[in-house]
């Protein structure tokens, strides 16, 4: 099976979010070599197969096998891979079976490396992800097996294969300011305090603010308002309070505790004496930290990059969250490259034919340069 046909056997498997219906089973005994630590809980299976080769460092493989629904409307079985024009369409082709194949394939035909090579694979990441990555993680820590070094190959590139590897994430941070001020009759406003006013004031100074300035990595943290309630709906009542909705996409420059400093002092410029201030990080902010050897591994898969594909890639920390979080609050070094994602999580989801050759030839000549 080459590595196009072992991905059009990963699409055949209806794996959506928490189920990896029955793909494990192939996974195994397709990398027979390996050994196997399974976790199961609430549905959620997470498969890690690993080979021993030597006393050298540990590089694991890292990927989810579940996919969202079909949804939509396709031209072909999203269940059925189909090749046309050497393009191959079904759900998961680039987010992110793909990827899996290629790793698959090349941890199936190394034979010489001088560590350990390892592949984890959840069945929850496009689902709540409580049982998924995190589960297998703590078990190999307590197992003493963490990885040194991960790869995970989500879609990562844009316009062409080879042009972005992911160094890092930004995070997420939802976030509620209510002001409270006092109601009243539209004809006394002397006698109210006006939470609209109040937050007019307020916006100008914190909406689409950048909190910090951005780097080489990371676009600057800017507050984005996304929900303004107030009132009741009628002309002659001043409200009592008034709720603002926010989202952060924060580097590793900001955190909450920094939003949390920045939105008390506007609320001060504001004259805003009485507020409720909530907001939770829903994922973490992350980059690979800037050591030797974190440094080394990007110049390594980069250039394999550029051998398969002619690009020189970028290093981007754009884009939503992935698993990848989870290993780097392991204190893992963790890169991130895989296909284009045009088509990800939309109907009549592809990846070219020779993309998964060449992502496979780029993932082999990596292990080769490793070890
Ligand atoms: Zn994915």
């Amino acid at each position: 099976m080459n590595p196009v046909e072992l991905l059009k056997h990963l699409i055949s498997f209806p794996s959506v979010t928490p189920s990896e219906s029955g793909s494990f089973k192939f996974i195994k005994s397709y990398l027979d070599g390996f050994d196997a630590i399974e976790t199961q809980k609430e549905g959620v299976k997470n498969l890690f197969l690993y080979k021993k080769f030597g006393d050298g460092e540990h590089i694991c493989f890292a990927g989810h096998i579940d996919v969202v629904p079909a949804g939509g409307e396709w031209r072909t079985d999203p269940f059925e891979a189909t090749e046309i024009d050497g393009v191959i369409y079904g759900r998961g082709a680039a987010d992110m079976k793909g990827g899996v194949a290629a790793f698959l394939y090349t941890l199936k035909h190394t034979e010489n490396f001088k560590g350990t090579l390892s592949t984890l694979i959840t069945s929850d990441e496009e689902g709540d992800a409580i049982y998924g990555t995190t589960l297998m993680l703590e078990k190999l820590k307590e197992l003493n097996m963490l990885p040194d070094f991960c790869i995970v190959a989500e879609p990562t590139c844009e316009a062409a294969f080879g042009d972005t590897i992911k160094v890092g994430r930004r995070g997420s941070i939802n976030g509620k300011i209510k002001i409270i001020g006092r109601g009243g009759h539209a004809a006394y406003p002397e006698k109210a305090i006006n939470p609209i006013v109040l937050a007019s004031k307020l916006l100008t100074l914190i909406a689409d603010k950048e909190l910090d300035s951005g780097d080489e990595f990371f676009a600057p943290s800017r507050l984005v308002i996304t929900d303004i309630k107030s009132g009741y709906g009628k002309h002659n009542v001043i409200p009592s309070e008034l709720e603002i909705l926010f989202n952060i996409r924060n580097s590793t420059a900001t955190d909450t505790k920094k939003v949390d400093l920045f939105l008390k002092e506007a609320m001060q410029k504001a004259g805003i004496e009485k507020f409720e201030l909530s907001m939770e990080q829903s994922s973490n902010s992350f980059l690979l930290e800037k050591d030797e050897k974190s440094k080394l591994y990007f110049e390594k898969l980069a250039e394999c990059v550029e051998a398969a594909t002619g690009y020189k890639p970028k290093a981007s920390t754009a884009g939503g969250t992935s698993d990848a979080r989870f290993i780097a609050k392991e204190g893992i070094a963790v890169l991130e490259f895989g296909p284009r994602n045009e088509t990800i999580h939309a109907p009549n989801e592809c990846v070219s034919a020779d993309e998964i050759v060449k992502l496979t030839e780029i993932f082999s000549s990596f292990v080769t340069k490793c070890g």
